[in-house]
């Protein structure tokens, strides 16, 4: 019954905090496959089986915050230099790639010139759609300067939307500048990228508040809902871990909440989440490639590396998630489309009553 309701509401215009307690309130823990089938087949309405399949690179910047986060180790990993990173992007163009993300790290006093000359280098070599995530680390002046450049994406997030609990995970980081900055991107007209962090401490009442607040950025395209795993070489590193289901709900609540915006895997997780994610509402984008340094053994059989230098190879992961993803009924495309057509009717309001 309540299914019924919220599948009507969500496909309308996503659903409001006060239906979104109800629904939590109604389909608890024990109740989450209603939820999580809710979900999906707001999914399926909005987006359809297609499932856009991206590329990321990095680290291409050191990560220069102090301290770092408390649950991160991805700052020890080498930095890729400007000719890895450009034949990285190169190598993932000539395998049909068309969009990648440049990741990380941040720096408090701005990479600004050193953002802006990584993009030059790209973008003199590849055509490929490019969006940046380095955390709160260019200035507006900048952040204008790269939408002229022809930068597509620029990923913003706060993680949680619960003060406390950021400043409690990532101290030398500023809750306010990474809000600010989402605030930015979002009105120079990026397609903007975000990340809510589930399990790092914050209750279901914080997700739900920080995925109503993203209701208001109007560009919102992609939001990743990583799972919280400190890694081991970092100060949190004994501590748990976002659970399964806790995973799982936050996607199926991302998906009721923001119907027309992907919901896509984040940090902490592996590809055999796919499984997860995609019966929870998940979709429709996944990374199918990325680059990887110094030898790291492949996570699965089936991966190809394909060198870029002596240290470093693009991994394409297309024969694991190509399969996994056609067990659903899914293809995989390299164009990032729009929500379908049923999509931009729901959008437009003439459709859900
Ligand atoms: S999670 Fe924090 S410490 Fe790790 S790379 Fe990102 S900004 Fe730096």
């Amino acid at each position: 019954m309540i299914a019924g309701k919220v599948f009507k509401m969500a496909l309308k215009n996503g659903m409001d905090e006060s239906l979104c307690r109800d629904l939590t309130d109604a389909l608890d823990r024990t109740r989450s496959v209603a939820l999580f089938q809710t979900a999906s087949l707001v999914r399926d309405r909005v987006f359809g089986r297609e499932i856009h399949c991206m590329a990321t690179v990095g680290p291409i910047l050191p990560c220069k915050l102090k301290p770092h986060c408390r649950y991160c180790s991805f700052w020890r990993m080498p930095v890729l230099d400007e000719d890895a990173v450009v034949d990285g992007v190169r190598i993932m163009e000539q395998r049909g790639m068309k969009r990648v993300l440049l990741v990380g790290g941040a720096c408090t006093e701005g990479y600004d010139r050193e953002m802006t000359d990584i993009v030059k280098a790209v973008k003199k070599r590849t055509t490929l759609d490019l969006e940046l995530n380095i955390g709160a680390s260019l200035s507006q002046e900048t952040v204008k300067r790269l939408k002229d450049t022809g930068v597509a994406g620029i990923t913003a997030s706060l993680e949680t939307v619960n003060r406390g609990v950021f400043m409690q995970a990532k101290p030398g980081d500023c809750f306010e500048r990474r809000k600010r900055f989402l605030e930015i991107c979002d009105r120079e007209g990026f397609e903007v990228r975000s990340v809510v962090m589930a399990g790092c401490g914050e209750s279901e009442e914080d997700r739900i508040h920080h995925l109503v607040y993203l209701r208001g950025i109007k560009n919102l395209r992609y939001l990743m809902i990583s799972r919280f795993t400190p890694q081991p070489r970092s100060p949190w590193g004994g501590l748990p871990g976002c659970s399964s289901l806790d995973w799982a709900r936050t996607i199926a609540l991302a998906r009721l909440i923001l119907p027309h915006v992907h919901i896509v895997m984040g940090g902490g997780t592996r590809t055999e989440d796919l499984s997860l994610w995609y019966p929870t509402g998940g979709g429709n984008q996944v990374f199918g490639m990325g680059t990887m340094s110094g030898g790291s053994p492949m996570k699965h059989p089936s991966e190809l590396a394909i060198p870029v230098n002596e240290r470093v190879s693009v991994v394409d992961r297309l024969p694991v998630v190509g399969p996994l993803m056609e067990a659903f009924g899914c293809r995989i495309s390299f164009e990032d489309r729009m929500p379908d057509e049923t999509g931009e009717r729901i959008r437009k309001g003439y459709l859900g009553n």
